[in-house]
């Protein structure tokens, strides 16, 4: 028997970025509002040296990742297969604990482009609807550009975003993005320092034509105080920042930008180690929810709202195992929830070595220092003739410097992957290896979703979020035709030894760590016959619910997601306290 607590006006499942960004907004507008974060707490007055930077802990045993013992999800490429459980992080581990997958993100903060929005009519009515996969169900937004410009603003400048712009009201900027939608003023924040890395990509894109400019990077590159009144340190380019805490709190992270506004309000409560299990409804009206807390007490939370911030995976789990809404089902394509499930790896990776006099002092950097174009994302380029949509960014990065990283070591091609001539390489390329990336468009398609598994429980219970997932054809050919492309932007680099690696035939459920956002399953749209959520987030079927986060991606572009996930959270709070308190009730444009 749950014990029932006192009504709240909102209660928030997950306090991540969208979750504090609500509870930011939310608190401070006056509304009492309790946060429910499943993992434990994480405080910025924690992040001491030299634990801090404990490779070991935070690089190889994942130590502020979910924690799998308790509760994972299952993968499967295809239906007629049977999904396994992932017991260690894969591919894309994903975040646990207050700040949640932000407290120890990489930062790269952007934007998705005008066209993004309207993908399938940009689409058709550029090359006609054959471009478009027959298993594709690719959706336009309800949401323009524009509409999500001011809260795009909103995002960037709560957390101090250090990049150039390239589009300023229509006008073009030397320096920054070109391809980019029109914003309406500078980043806060000068861009971070160039890397060697950087610098030499620049010179060879510009050789090549193309407009490089520097990642929008979701660390201070000068001391910062933010419209909240919270201020922020510089970044020192210590080389441990994505799997980390920042110790001079200058990665942009809930714990330094929007959760010290909510806690400052007054009006905001956040429980840790408090798993939601169960959002509870009756009728078409969500009453509360009910979660675990850390003595294993049942405890109910009423509250006139819910919003649902828990990523990707536990949106679509909540909303299944609570009853709301149908259930997508690929073989008769009836059903919403889990559906248009999409994740984009790197279609390219391009590893350089150099011999003669490139120090790249690669114990340095931060998550988002690098250089990147944008002239091969999207529809920068003709695809007429091509037999794909979409393309990729293309990143030369500097992320972290640790022997142990994730991403810091690459060795040149040929090198055997372990033992003695791997450990001779790794020593002598230390400093003097770097690589560029491609993040990829990927479009949704009728087979790849999320449902719930037949067979596995979670600690509490509930079953697990099962994948079914593979690589697309488009996302194939786009891969092969940007491998041809990043040749000659390696070759110009002028390394002495490169490769460029493509996508791989299948999706590996049991690949390395690699690109890190999930995105769909509860996406937005037009009306309840397309979508789980409207264009405030707002689900269709229990009015006083807001699905906030990645899961309302229909799609994802080539861009990393959180700009766009920070945006829709300040979008829902701003449509949550100017208009659905004062009128309760599914919210519609006049
Ligand atoms: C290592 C890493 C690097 C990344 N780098 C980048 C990057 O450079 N750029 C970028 O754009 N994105 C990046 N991302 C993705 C980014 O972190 C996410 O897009 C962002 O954190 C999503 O915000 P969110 O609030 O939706 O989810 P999260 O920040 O993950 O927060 C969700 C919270 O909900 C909690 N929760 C889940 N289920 C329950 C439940 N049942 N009850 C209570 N609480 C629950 C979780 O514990 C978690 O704390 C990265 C992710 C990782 C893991």
């Amino acid at each position: 028997m749950a014990t029932r607590l006192p009504p709240v006006d909102v209660v928030i499942i997950g306090v991540g970025w969208a979750g504090s960004i609500l509870a930011a907004e939310l608190s401070r507008a006056g509304l009492k509002v309790v946060g429910l974060e499943r993992g434990g707490y994480r405080g910025q007055e924690q992040i001491v040296m030299p634990e801090a930077h404990d490779q070991l802990k935070y690089d190889r045993r994942l130590e502020h990742f979910e924690d799998l013992s308790r509760s994972t999800i299952t993968i499967r490429n295809t239906t007629d297969e049977l999904a396994r459980p992932q017991r260690r992080h894969g591919p894309f581990p994903w975040g646990e604990g207050l700040g949640g997958a932000g407290f120890h993100w990489a930062g790269w903060t952007w934007r998705h482009t005008p066209p993004d929005f309207k993908l399938r009519s940009h689409v058709i009515e550029r090359y006609g609807a054959d471009m478009i996969p027959e298993t594709s169900t690719i959706q336009d937004w309800p949401i323009t550009y524009d509409e999500l410009e001011p809260y795009y603003d909103q995002f960037e400048y709560a957390i101090g975003l250090s990049g150039k712009a390239g589009n300023i009201k229509g006008q073009i900027q030397a320096g920054g993005n070109p391809f980019e939608g029109p914003r309406r003023r500078d980043y806060p924040n000068p861009p971070l320092k160039q890397c060697h890395a950087g610098a030499l990509f620049e010179a060879a894109a510009n050789e090549l034509g193309y407009h490089p400019f520097p990642v929008p990077a979701a660390q201070a590159s000068q001391p910062y105080t933010n419209p909240y009144g919270v201020s922020m340190g510089e970044c020192v380019y210590c080389g441990f920042c994505m799997n980390y805490g920042c110790e001079v709190s200058a990665k942009s992270v809930p714990q330094t930008t929007t959760l010290p506004a909510a806690l400052d309000s007054g009006n905001f409560e956040v429980r840790t180690n408090a798993a939601v299990i169960r959002i509870n409804t009756s009728g078409n009206r969500a009453t509360g929810v009910t979660y675990i807390d850390g003595q294993g007490r049942e405890m109910e939370q009423p509250a006139d709202i819910v919003a649902l911030a828990a990523f990707t995976w536990s949106n679509s789990q909540l909303l299944m195992v609570s009853g709301i809404g149908e259930p997508y089902d690929p073989g008769t394509g009836t059903g919403l929830v889990g559906k248009n499930y999409a994740w984009h790896g790197a279609s390219v990776f391009a590893p350089l070595a150099y011999e003669d006099g490139h120090i790249f002092n690669t114990f340095m950097g931060t998550g988002a220092l690098g250089t990147a174009i944008c002239d091969l994302q999207g529809d920068n380029f003709d695809h007429g003739g091509l037999g794909f949509v979409g393309g990729n960014i293309l990143c030369a990065m500097q992320m972290s410097g640790g022997p142990l990283g994730p991403f810091t070591v690459p060795t040149p091609p040929g090198t055997p992957g372990w033992g003695g001539e791997w450990k001779k390489a790794i020593a002598h390329y230390y400093n003097r290896m770097t690589w560029f990336v491609g993040i990829h468009d990927h479009l949704a398609y009728r087979g790849n979703y999320l449902s719930l598994d037949p067979n596995y429980r979670d600690k509490f219970g509930n079953p697990l979020i099962r994948l079914t997932y593979d690589i697309g054809p488009n996302e194939q050919k786009l891969s092969q035709y940007m491998v041809a492309k990043c040749e000659e932007i390696a070759k110009a680099m002028k390394p002495s030894a490169h490769a460029v690696y493509g996508l791989p035939p299948r999706f590996d459920g049991g690949a390395a760590y690699g690109i890190v956002h999930q995105v769909g399953g509860a996406m937005c749209g037009e009306s309840p016959a397309d979508s789980v959520v409207n264009k405030y987030m707002q689900s269709w079927d229990v009015p006083n619910l807001f699905v906030v986060g990645a899961s309302a991606f229909p799609q994802i572009p080539a861009f990393n997601p959180t700009g766009t996930v920070g945006a829709l959270a300040y979008l829902a709070a701003d449509a949550i306290k100017t208009r659905y308190v004062n009128s309760p009730g599914p919210l519609v444009d006049a």
